[in-house]
């Protein structure tokens, strides 16, 4: 301490060098200031001189704050604090200042010395920082994708925005001079302005609200979250996110859910909607509507030979001319395949009967799809309400059952519900469920018809045929339930265990060392037109290990009326060395042109001509034997009942023969001994 006093002049050489030093009497009227002093105000000592400390005011500091110094000092404590001052060019300067009070004996203040550090440079970066601080607030706030906004009540209760940031406010095109105060009333659209105003009154009231403002090009999902000060809301601040795209999808996902993707025609789910609502106002009002069921004939067969791209393309103008058919009022919706409906609120059965007649006419001229002139026709079925039903399923099922009615009466007509189709209908309906059940539970199994050589009598081949034993109904005939299961697709899982059962009994009996016979199976014009049918055919045969040779298909002369397609699929049966047959032969109006260029192996005369057939009345099967003789084919005659009727047709050069004069379908076991014998 000593030595410390014993330098004191060196140190307050130092201490005048580092920090700037002034003295002030107690009236605070400056009494001296050292070099450093000057140099940090920038003003010329006489200038201080005299002077209170006031002239360096910045204003910066807070009110009473040199009211706390003098307090200290009086007391004869040492005062320490951060001031800012201002320079003689108006900068400003920091200091940390440390008063020191200089008291007489009795303790009164005489003056007091103030040694300041420098500290602007501090002072400065701190400012920047927080100034850094808040100015990133504000860019982050400016750079929300969202936008952000506060919003009050102002004097006179009327709405006001005071803030509004953000990217999306710039996105949705809200002009620049709405980031300053403004009275939302002001804004452009009367109908948002009316819409926001319930709910932000509704955010004033203290409630957080959240609500979808839905804009022209826009659709935004606004919170609004108020501020509370001593329990009352001072302001409300509120987001809004833009959430046009999700709006966009979920839009989407609806569309999807109501729309056809291919025709963007309405689908079943809303059409049957629109039937419920137009339910609800004929029962209101008590005006009758229609329900029309369509489907479009032989689809399949276009879809089948033209390709699904091309079937695509059809139903699309189908549904694009549905649409020009019916009035503004009316709902053509696609159920699903080639299945339209359309729904006629507030008609009366006459009108209806008008747009059906002006449909299947305008489905009669041609579609040009790929260059190619398409005929179509369209069977449809109309139910009336109230005379046809009195809720939606009903007249869906009685608009269902007259498109049937109308396909069964030769197709391209249309057909009110009437009261007697429906049993018709209806046990079509069970007939189908029971077709789906008879596969899962295998009711059906095979017999098996001879075919013989007339000249020896001797069993040549077999004809399989399907039977269907229901459990409560008993035997069901094929030629009841085949074109059912044509329809409804169910012959192509059928036709297959046809195929296979026959193949396999087929190859059993060879097994069993009988003499080695031809099977013959009946394939429907489905399986036919299946893509994968000649393929299905070989797998078959791989599977049951049977030899091509051994199997006989037959097919019917509808078969053949797209010729280049049948000429493909029997080039490639026949590759396989199976033969063919075609069934019912003369019934059907193949061309005979073309029935050279087709690998048959035989004709099958049609039992209709046979059992026709007598001395007199030999004119048509004859034809037919020549025929498959100057063709080089095989020919057999079906349904041979009588021994007159076998040596007639013997006599006619036919050398085979299958019907009951021979033997009557049998079952596998019979059909066994039969080929012992
Ligand atoms: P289809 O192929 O012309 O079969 C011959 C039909 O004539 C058989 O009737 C047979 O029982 C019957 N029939 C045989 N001999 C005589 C006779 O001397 N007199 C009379 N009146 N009838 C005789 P079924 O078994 O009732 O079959 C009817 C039709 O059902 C078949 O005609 C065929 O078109 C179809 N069918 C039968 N099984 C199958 C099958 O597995 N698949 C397909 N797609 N159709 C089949
Ligand atoms: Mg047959
Ligand atoms: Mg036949």
């Amino acid at each position: 301490m000593l030595n410390y006093l014993h330098d004191f002049p060196s140190i307050a050489r130092a201490i005048d060098q580092r920090f700037s030093i002034s003295v002030t009497d107690c009236n605070g009227i400056i009494l001296c200031v050292n070099d450093k002093f000057c140099k940090l105000s920038k003003y010329e000592r006489h200038e201080i001189i005299g002077q209170k400390h006031s002239m360096f005011d910045s204003g910066l500091l807070p009110d009473g704050h040199f009211q706390d110094m003098w307090e200290s000092l009086t007391q004869g404590k040492v005062w320490q604090s951060e001031v800012h001052n201002r320079a003689k060019d108006g900068t400003i300067y920091s200091i940390n200042a440390t008063v020191v009070p200089v008291q007489d004996e009795n303790s009164r203040l005489l003056k007091y010395i103030s040694i300041d550090a420098d500290i602007t440079d501090k002072f400065q970066m701190e400012e920047a920082l927080k100034k850094a601080l808040k100015n990133d607030f504000w860019t982050t706030v400016k750079n929300l994708q969202n936008a952000v906004f506060k919003y009050k009540e102002n004097e006179e209760g009327r709405l006001t925005l005071t803030m509004l940031e953000g990217k999306l406010v710039e996105k949705i095109g809200v002009p620049d001079d709405w980031k300053r105060e403004r009275l939302l009333e002001t804004m452009p659209s009367k109908r948002i302005f009316d819409y926001l105003s319930g709910y932000f009154r509704r955010g004033l009231a203290g409630e957080e609200v959240h609500f979808e403002l839905n804009m022209p090009q826009f659709t935004l999902l606004i919170y609004l979250s108020p501020l509370f000060e001593d329990g009352r809301v001072t302001e409300v601040v509120g987001t809004a996110i833009d959430i046009t795209e999700r709006k966009e999808s979920e839009r989407q996902v609806k569309k999807m859910a109501h729309y056809d993707d291919l025709t963007s025609l309405p689908n079943r789910r809303l059409f049957q909607k629109k039937l419920g609502k137009a339910l609800t106002a004929s029962e209101k009002n008590g005006e009758s509507f229609a329900v029309m069921f369509l489907d479009l004939d032989r689809f399949k067969n276009i879809n089948d030979t033209l390709g699904h791209n091309n079937g695509d393309l059809l139903l699309k103008k189908v549904a694009d001319r549905l649409q020009h058919c019916i009035r503004q009022t009316d709902t053509a919706a696609r159920l699903g395949g080639d299945e339209y409906a359309i729904l006629l609120p507030s008609i009366k059965r006459k009108e209806a009967e008008l747009i059906a007649r002006r449909i299947c006419e305008e489905m009669n001229h041609f579609f040009l799809i790929e260059k190619l002139d398409i005929f179509i026709s369209t069977s449809i079925g109309i139910s009336m309400y109230p005379d046809d039903g009195a809720n939606a399923e009903t007249l869906i099922r009685n608009a269902d059952a007259a498109m049937y009615f109308a396909k069964e009466s030769g197709k391209n007509n249309y057909q009110f519900f009437t009261s007697d189709l429906h049993r018709n209908i209806s046990e079509r309906m069970m007939l189908e469920r029971e077709l789906h059940r008879a596969i899962e539970e295998q009711q059906f199994h095979l017999v098996y018809q001879p075919q013989v050589d007339i000249a020896s009598n001797k069993i040549i081949g077999a004809e399989a045929l399907l039977r269907w034993n229901h459990p409560e109904t008993g035997f069901i005939s094929p030629a009841d339930f085949i074109p059912l299961a044509e329809e409804t697709g169910l012959i192509i899982p059928i036709g297959t265990w046809v195929l296979e059962h026959a193949c396999k009994q087929n190859k059993a009996w060879q097994d069993a060392g009988l003499n080695p016979i031809r099977i013959s199976v009946n394939v429907s014009l489905r399986q036919f037109m299946q893509h994968n049918f000649v393929e299905e055919v070989e797998r078959i045969l791989e599977r049951t290990g049977l030899a091509p040779e051994w199997l006989d298909i037959e097919i019917t002369e509808s078969m053949t009326a797209d010729v280049s397609y049948a000429q493909k699929i029997l080039n490639r049966l026949h590759s396989l060395g199976i033969h063919i047959s075609i069934d019912d032969f003369g019934t059907g109006y193949s061309s005979l042109s073309y029935l050279s260029s087709f690998p048959i192996t035989r004709l099958k005369i049609d039992q209709s001509f046979v059992s026709d057939l007598t001395e007199n009345r030999q004119a048509i099967v004859k034809t037919i034997i020549d025929l498959a003789q100057n063709l080089n084919l095989n020919v057999i005659a079906e349904g041979v009942e009588s021994k007159e009727q076998a040596r007639l047709l013997m006599a006619l050069k036919c050398e085979e023969a299958q019907g009951y004069l021979y033997a009557k379908p049998l079952s596998s076991e019979e059909m066994k001994k039969r080929l012992f014998n």
